[in-house]
């Protein structure tokens, strides 16, 4: 493993007696966890989202899930100590590991020692240049997302248009059935339309609490997002379609007219835009298919 890390250097850790994990201990384990955190004097940051996985068929599912193979670049946003780094690593996959948490790379560097086709960068994704970082050609994006910070996370790699092929994350469950829910639902909502705008994407399998330490208060889920090749709908102008869906969902109860003239859309140019595209202004934004969203935003152009 490669740490590409002068802040490194600014550890506070000590180093810790050689462990005796290695290439051939699973870290999805409780009692390989518990020894890891014990050893480094760790304990879970609950500001950070920090839910170490401990099973180690959660980590083969996302594995699988990811399709991950020999050739295969992976961005990993949040390796905490290696556990899913590790199933990555182990299917050959070239892997790319961004961890906010200063005290992680010191860990990572033990706990992965024996594998050469993993980089851990230290920093926060939000802030990552991940262009410089993974290049201009297709990878894969596998994470297990701190909960705090899901939303952001997943908007930020859709909207970059970054080469990637498929995007498989653990989110709350709640989250996972909104970015899938259709109109007239009602978790139907902005993050659905952004997500199934960009991808398809599918729960993959269920994740109970007790896959982590510490068991965290909800249930999550693998969601496998596949990117599409091109928008779900074309739009003339992308700012102004989500800008539109914003407004839409932004007083959700309200007809769509209010809601978008709530949001500063001039009345005048509200009504012109409606009566010249057919679409019902007195509907809920909440009941507007991706298409209707495209339809009204064009017309809006
Ligand atoms: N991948 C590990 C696992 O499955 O056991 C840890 C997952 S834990 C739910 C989330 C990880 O994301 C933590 O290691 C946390 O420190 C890290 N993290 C939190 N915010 C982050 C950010 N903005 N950028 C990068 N990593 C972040």
């Amino acid at each position: 493993m490669s740490i590409n890390v002068d802040e490194m250097l600014e550890n506070e850790l000590s180093a810790p007696k050689r462990l005796k994990i290695g290439i051939n201990s699973t870290i999805a384990n409780p009692d390989v966890t518990r020894h890891i955190m014990k050893a480094f004097n760790l304990r879970a940051s609950k500001r950070l989202g920090q839910n170490f996985l401990v099973d180690a068929n959660i980590v083969r599912g996302i594995v699988e899930a990811a399709g991950a193979k020999p050739g295969d670049r992976i961005l990993e946003i949040g390796p905490g100590i290696g556990t899913l780094t590790q199933g990555l690593a182990e299917s050959g996959a070239d892997v790319t590991a961004v961890e906010l948490d200063k005290k992680l790379p010191a860990v990572l560097a033990e706990t992965l020692a024996g594998y050469d086709n993993v980089t851990v960068v230290p920093g926060d994704i939000l802030k990552v240049d991940i262009p410089s970082l993974m290049g201009n050609q297709p990878f894969k994006v596998a994470a297990n997302l701190p909960y705090y910070i899901t939303t952001p996370i997943l908007m930020a790699l859709l909207e970059q248009h970054l080469p990637i092929s498929v995007l498989v994350t653990m989110v709350q469950k709640e989250v996972a059935l909104r970015m899938i829910a259709g109109p007239g639902s009602k978790t139907y909502g902005a993050l659905s339309v952004a997500v199934q705008y960009y991808t398809r994407p599918h729960i993959a399998f269920d994740v109970p609490p007790k896959s982590f330490i510490p068991a965290p208060e909800v249930d999550s889920v693998v969601i496998v997002c596949e990117v599409r090749e091109k928008p779900a709908v074309a739009v003339r102008d992308e700012k102004m379609f989500f800008r539109v869906v914003k407004a839409a969902f932004g007083q959700r109860r309200k007809t769509i007219m209010n809601a978008m003239k709530g949001a500063g859309f001039d009345k005048e140019h509200l009504e012109a835009a409606f009566a010249a595209c057919g679409l019902d202004a007195s509907r809920r934004g909440e009941s507007f298919s991706l298409n209707e969203f495209a339809i009204l935003a064009d017309a809006l152009l």
